[in-house]
């Protein structure tokens, strides 16, 4: 008997791509052979996303369109939509199965027994554990995530997501260092620490450890090159924390410190635990030790009661921080949030015309940031595929600049040296040196 087939859909974050390639693991260690997406399939996976009005959208395209490749296949909808809206996700006509984030493990179990039950969504509060789950399986590829961290302990008045992933939960430190070893065995030179809340890594283990703790020990791996950090609030940076990833060779030189905006009346209204002078105070001392970092942030705009002022106060801020790459998300409310109570609505097409202002600001500060590259030598990270443009190899560099170079299929997922010959608007380009 052929083994039965099963494709998968992946929306939104990092996060979300690596729990399906976890669920792929699984799915194959129980007998399934995984196929692409296009090709037709016995089961469909749909793994969703809910962060923004449009990512719902994109779950429904994406769910349409699972049913139009595989018309014979049972299809299961997991994920951040999956959790948080049950009913809208299985009152689809094309939805077989919904499984919950909290049930998202017992995934391949599941897909044995669908044809028992529709709905399968638990109550992801009540999750206290990040089981260990095998390392993802990423044969020909360059970078591997390795996911230490699930859940949120914040409640910020615009997010969804501590509803879609429930509290903070973190892998055990051996697990977590026993899963990079593999994954740098298995010839990934890079690994990507990913997690909701990454920097509160540690606080719900017996006993308690800390994301810095952590980093001492997986900087020791042999043949790891870099350790790049997803995500991480600015209050996290603890001496400890600020410490090793300034001072170690192993830690990529890029951070993502989410803003969201740049004043403090606002800030205050989403209950960020953050204010404008600890973020900008923060970036300081992180560029001062490393003077090439690369710096990127997620910024909203137009949140209910944003005035003129609050987003001057916003343009400001980022105009003097040496941002290298700018997410610039324009504030859509979301069911269930606090925020989306909030009468004080800032017309869309205000949000659109301050997003497009803010984008233009963010072009030109990368821009600025990569034209600063030109001329040196950077050890880049070879990625799998070559840029569809032009053809060449991509690779990336320690503080995330994708720079593109003539070179052999055989550089890939490897490291080089190149020197960055050129910024353009949309490109980096250099050359193998
Ligand atoms: S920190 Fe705030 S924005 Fe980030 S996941 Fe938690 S609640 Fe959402």
């Amino acid at each position: 008997m052929s083994p039965r087939t099963v494709a998968f859909a992946t929306l939104g974050c990092r996060l979300n791509q690596v729990d399906t390639q976890q669920l792929q693991t699984l799915c194959e260690a129980r007998g399934f052979r995984a196929v692409p997406f296009e090709e037709p399939a016995d089961v469909v996976v749909v793994n969703t996303c809910t962060v923004t009005a449009r990512a719902e959208f994109s779950d429904r395209q994406a769910i349409r369109r699972a049913a139009r490749v595989s018309p014979r296949a049972r299809l299961v909808v997991t994920g951040c939509w999956a959790q948080t809206s049950p009913g809208d996700v299985a009152g689809l006509r094309e939805v077989d199965l919904v499984v919950g984030n909290a049930d998202k493990r017992r995934l391949p179990e599941l897909l044995d027994d669908l044809l028992a039950g529709r709905i399968q969504v638990s109550d992801i509060a009540g999750e206290r554990t990040l089981p260990a789950v095998p390392p993802a399986r990423v044969a020909g590829r360059s970078r591997a995530f390795l996911k230490i961290q699930d859940g949120c302990q914040h409640r910020c008045a615009f997010c969804v997501v501590p509803f879609a992933r429930g509290q903070s939960r973190s892998l055990e430190p051996q697990v977590a260092l026993d899963q990079a070893r593999l994954l740098v065995e298995a010839g990934h030179p890079e690994i990507v620490l990913t997690g909701v809340d990454l920097g509160h890594y540690g606080a719900d283990l017996i006993p308690r450890t800390t994301l810095a703790t952590l980093l001492q020990e997986l900087v020791e791996i042999p043949g790891l090159r870099w350790i790049r950090l997803s995500s991480v609030l600015p209050a996290y940076f603890t001496p400890a924390l600020t410490e090793i990833v300034t001072s170690s060779p192993v830690i990529a030189p890029h951070f993502h410190v989410p803003l969201q905006s740049g004043s403090d009346r606002v800030l205050r209204l989403m209950r960020r635990p953050y204010n404008r002078a600890m973020y900008r105070r923060l970036v300081e001392r992180l560029t001062t030790a490393i003077p090439s970092l690369g710096l990127g942030a997620d910024v909203i705009v137009g949140f209910p009661g944003e005035r003129d002022g609050d987003f001057a106060e916003t343009l400001a801020l980022i105009e003097a921080l040496p941002f290298s790459y700018l997410h610039v998300f324009p504030y859509s409310p979301r069911r269930g949030t606090e925020a989306a109570t909030f009468a004080d609505v800032v017309d869309a097409r205000t949000i659109a015309r301050r997003s497009t202002r803010l984008r233009e600001l963010a072009r030109a500060k990368s821009l600025a940031f990569r034209r600063g590259l030109v001329g040196s030598l950077a050890e880049v990270l070879v990625l799998e595929t070559r840029d569809r443009a032009t053809g060449r190899l991509t690779g990336l560099t320690g503080n995330y600049v994708e720079v593109l170079f003539d070179g052999a299929d055989a550089l890939m997922t490897g490291l080089a040296r190149v020197r960055v010959t050129d910024a353009e608007r949309d490109r980096t380009l250099g050359e193998i040196a």
